[in-house]
């Protein structure tokens, strides 16, 4: 039997690093000082953190943020014993990370009381202080330490022993709205959390907060979705470039007649003769289907709306426009914006970019 082979009409992904070093160039600019630490988690937003982080130590980052314990590891990894970044753990000391955080040289997001005691027991047991972060709540309720604990654990002598806290942090909950006054709540607090940790460095923003006032920036600040083309402001950012291009090839180009009805359900009828492009790619590949009717796609320098979109198969309408199978169709890039295509689906860039195609042929541009 042989081996399948590659699909000639496979969906293309196509992750542009300079792209992302043109971001980065941005968000370095912005931060106007601060240092600027990717935010990797979710295997860098779907892109490859193991390209990506090597692509940004490259491009003089030397701090990472990442979700899971094993996200840390692997990117440990990637990065290999000579590229020494200092990589974050949001979990945080979950239970019986101590040995794994050791080996790999990850630093804990500590957010929790229990995480506290946890990590102080096991540097205790290692006899060697143990590198950590602190994350407190400043109004988001998901995540870290009530201020109150935070005042708690600071000032009593043994809580921390052991612990090197070189960083406090927080998340906001709305910096893409710059007029929300909940932005001035939350700077409030982690203005009184920082001042209980007066040796640690400090980080408020994300990508939306380094975009509000320089008072949210601090010392470091901790981009995701920016670095991968999203808006600060969940709307499309000139200057910022698109990372990731989704394409795919034509299949076939149909008319339509009127009365006939497109696709599943009888709820699209067409009015009137429409000429239309079946494109060989669907919501496996991250063309989520809630975009359906509102999104649009990029054929011969135009917006084509996407009328559906199936598992392995899309319809735009392309007009008069001269295409032909195996053309290809840009679903998402530099022409269908991220930040359109989430609106279109009623949801954010971030997970318009997670979802993006394990089956889709992937292609990096630019050195790693
Ligand atoms: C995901 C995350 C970020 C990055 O957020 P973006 O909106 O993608 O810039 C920063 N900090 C924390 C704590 C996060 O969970």
């Amino acid at each position: 039997m042989r081996e399948p082979g590659p699909d000639a009409g496979a969906a293309r992904l196509t992750i542009d690093l300079d792209a992302l070093a043109h971001n980065h160039a941005v968000l370095r600019t912005e931060a106007a000082g601060a240092e600027v630490a990717p935010v990797l988690k979710s295997d860098a937003y779907g892109l490859g953190a193991d390209k990506v982080g090597r692509r940004l130590w490259a491009e003089s980052a030397r701090s990472f943020f990442v979700a899971r314990l094993s996200e840390g590891e692997a990117l440990r990894a990637a990065l290999g014993p000579d590229r020494t970044a200092t990589i974050y753990i949001l979990d945080g000391f979950t239970d019986g990370a101590g040995p794994r955080l050791a080996a790999a040289g990850l630093t804990p997001v500590l957010c929790s009381l229990p995480q506290i005691a946890a990590a102080t027991a096991f540097a205790a047991a290692r006899g060697q202080p143990l590198p950590a972060a602190v994350n407190v709540d400043t109004g988001m309720s998901r995540q870290g330490l009530t201020l109150e604990e935070a005042r708690a654990v600071t000032q009593a002598i043994d809580r921390l022993r052991g612990l090197d806290i070189g960083l406090v942090m927080s998340h906001l909950g709305s910096a893409a709205e710059p007029e929300n006054p909940r932005n001035a709540g939350q700077l409030a607090r982690f203005l009184e959390a920082r001042a209980l940790f007066p040796e640690a460095r400090a980080s408020l923003a994300a990508s939306a907060g380094i975009f509000l006032t320089a008072d949210y920036r601090f010392d470091l600040v901790r981009p995701g979705i920016s670095l991968f083309g999203g808006g600060p402001r969940e709307v499309p950012d000139p200057r910022l470039k698109a990372v990731a291009t989704l394409a795919a090839p034509i299949l076939d180009v149909r008319h339509l007649r009127p009365g006939d009805i497109l696709g599943y359900g009888d709820s699209l009828k067409i009015p009137e003769p429409t000429r239309v492009a079946v494109v060989a790619a669907g919501y496996t590949d991250g063309v989520i289907r809630a975009a359906r009717g509102a999104a649009y796609a990029w054929l011969a320098g135009a917006r084509r709306r996407l009328m559906i979109v199936n598992m392995d198969m899309l319809v735009i309408e392309i007009g008069d426009t001269p295409a032909a199978p195996g053309d290809f169709v840009e679903l998402l890039g530099p022409n269908a914006l991220l930040d359109d295509l989430a609106a279109a689906g009623g949801t954010v860039a971030h997970e318009i970019l997670v979802r993006l195609s394990r089956r889709a042929e992937r292609t990096y541009l630019g050195g790693a």
